[in-house]
């Protein structure tokens, strides 16, 4: 470190939370020469990013597609991530049997889906152009820099002057029922919603920038599985110098005449000059400023959708399924109606099996796999969620059973779960939602809360704050805070 760096070691960071955005923030505030600890509720890192054991198999809890691994190999210094790229991005299923192995790659892509479908090439091409030129006209704007600090540069007039190509006005859904040539294209482009806990009915078409990242940039998968990024990125932080407590619950920030300083937990009183809040938004206003006015935009946002999941342990080997499977509902509209409108879950719906035994050795044992099987569910809004599971793994096994033409539940060795209300309590998230706000208001973007705040010292970072959820976003909206406290101090 420098001796203008050294200098600033007097001044300490602290950080709420061992979510991925907390991690990063901490190695980049830590090159930056503040002295950093994090204070974690849990006793392990990584919040939504874990793993856990279930007799002879291995789960990666959370989340399973990984994009932009560059985002993560930028904080990276003294280790390695290891990963592989994935040829295939999705295995898809149908009701009818109908099964497309969707590459990676567009080209081939575009070569071999539109023949299988009997369609024409151009639309799905051009579909990927239009996804292309949303990501380069945006992404510097809208996800690499704050929102709420807009520089007025040649980026940003170029995404003025591209607005109208963005589709900010129309639904995902209504673009891509007009531009592509097929049903069944439709549903898996307006699935790209789900990765941010949206509805391709209700957000509008910009999110098309998503199958960009997945097929443009790549869809990587680590090789350890995705546990794997958060021990390499809390290895990195440690043999920085970052000190961890664990089983430390922060119980308030402490602000005094608009300026932070510090934080108590539940053990004791830490002084700093820097808080970073990677708690989710809506609770570190509701909990951890009680005295400090609430964002109103940001505090009524419409949550994200939630997830169940099953985590079964199976003893037989399935073929025909990859590391990423979808067998889709054969109503998405009603399903998104039941998540978003009817607060429910579906009677048919839309089922996501990942399994990472695929790639992962020692996850499963040898004639075994383990399947993470899971759908989109809104979040907890004081549904009752025991009798919601009940129906939904019926509704799944039945619906495995059609399609892959098996009688699954006699391949369950071990079985555990992750509902709304599990995701709340491991995590803090607000209703369990996987990525704070949906993005089913066109504002959506704008009103998600900025990585600073108006008191000196206090930033946010994670899914719920600007630019969003999902790792990729999560881990921009630290270098974005950590960007601004440079400036700042
Ligand atoms: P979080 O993971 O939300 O962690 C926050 C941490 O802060 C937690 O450890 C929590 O215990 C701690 N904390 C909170 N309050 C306090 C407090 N008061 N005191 C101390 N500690 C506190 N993203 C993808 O990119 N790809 C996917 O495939 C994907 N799938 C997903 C599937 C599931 C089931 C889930 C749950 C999420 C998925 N996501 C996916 C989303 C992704 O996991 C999240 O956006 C991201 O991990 C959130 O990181 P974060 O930094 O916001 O912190």
């Amino acid at each position: 470190m420098s001796g203008r760096q050294e200098n600033r070691q007097s001044k300490k960071a602290l950080i709420v939370g061992s979510g991925i955005a907390g991690l990063a923030s901490a190695i980049r505030l830590r090159r930056l020469g503040f002295d950093v600890e994090v204070f974690e509720k849990n006793a392990y890192p990584g919040g939504k990013l874990t793993s856990f054991k279930l007799g002879a198999y291995h789960f990666d809890a959370g989340p399973s597609l990984f994009t932009m691994p560059h985002l993560v190999e930028e904080l990276l210094e003294k280790n390695i991530l290891e990963y592989v790229k994935s040829e295939t991005a999705c295995h898809y299923f149908w009701e009818d049997d109908t099964v497309i192995k969707f590459p990676a790659d567009i080209k081939q892509l575009i070569n071999e889906v539109p023949k299988q479908l009997n369609v024409a090439a151009e639309p799905l091409k051009k579909h990927f152009e239009r996804s292309k030129y949303i990501y380069d006209k945006t992404h510097k704007v809208f996800i690499e820099r704050s929102l709420h600090k807009l520089n007025f540069n040649l980026d940003l007039i170029k995404a003025i002057i591209a607005i109208p190509k963005l589709f900010i006005f129309n639904t995902m859904h209504r673009v891509n029922k007009r531009k592509l040539n097929h049903p069944k294209l439709v549903q898996i482009f307006d699935r790209y919603a789900t990765y941010n806990g949206s509805s391709p009915y209700l957000a509008p078409g910009i999110l098309n920038i998503i199958p960009h990242l997945e097929h443009g940039i790549g869809t990587f998968f680590p090789t350890n599985g995705m546990q794997a990024i958060t021990d390499v990125l809390v290895k990195e932080a440690t043999e920085l110098g970052v000190v961890f407590h664990y089983n430390q619950k922060v119980e308030k920030i402490i602000v005094q005449s608009k300026i932070c300083k510090g934080l108590e937990t539940n053990d004791s009183i830490f002084k700093g000059e820097i808080v970073v809040c990677n708690s989710d938004i809506k609770p570190a206003y509701n909990y951890l400023l009680k005295g400090e006015k609430k964002p109103k935009k940001t505090m009524e946002q419409e949550p994200s959708s939630s997830a169940l999941i099953f985590y079964w342990g199976i003893d037989k080997k399935f073929e025909e399924l990859d590391l990423h499977n979808i067998l889709f509902s054969e109503n998405y509209e009603q399903e998104f109606e039941a998540i978003f409108k009817d607060k429910t879950i579906y009677e048919d719906p839309t089922v996501y099996i990942h399994v990472s035994s695929k790639i992962v050795k020692n996850s499963a044992p040898l004639n075994g796999e383990n399947w993470f099987v899971m759908i989109n569910v809104p979040y907890n809004s004081g549904q009752d969620w025991e009798k919601l599971r009940e129906k939904a793994r019926k509704y799944i096994l039945e619906k495995i059973n059609r399609i892959l033409k098996t009688d699954i539940e006699k391949h369950i060795v071990c079985e555990d779960y992750l509902d709304p209300i599990r995701i709340e309590e491991r995590t803090s998230s607000f209703g369990g939602a996987l990525y704070g706000a949906s993005s089913n208001d066109r504002m959506a973007a704008f009103f998600r809360h900025p990585n600073f705040s108006k008191v000196k010292g206090l930033y946010f970072v994670g899914g719920s704050v600007h630019p969003g959820g999902g790792i990729p976003l999560c881990l921009n909206s630290a270098k974005i805070a950590c960007e601004i406290i440079a400036k700042d101090f």
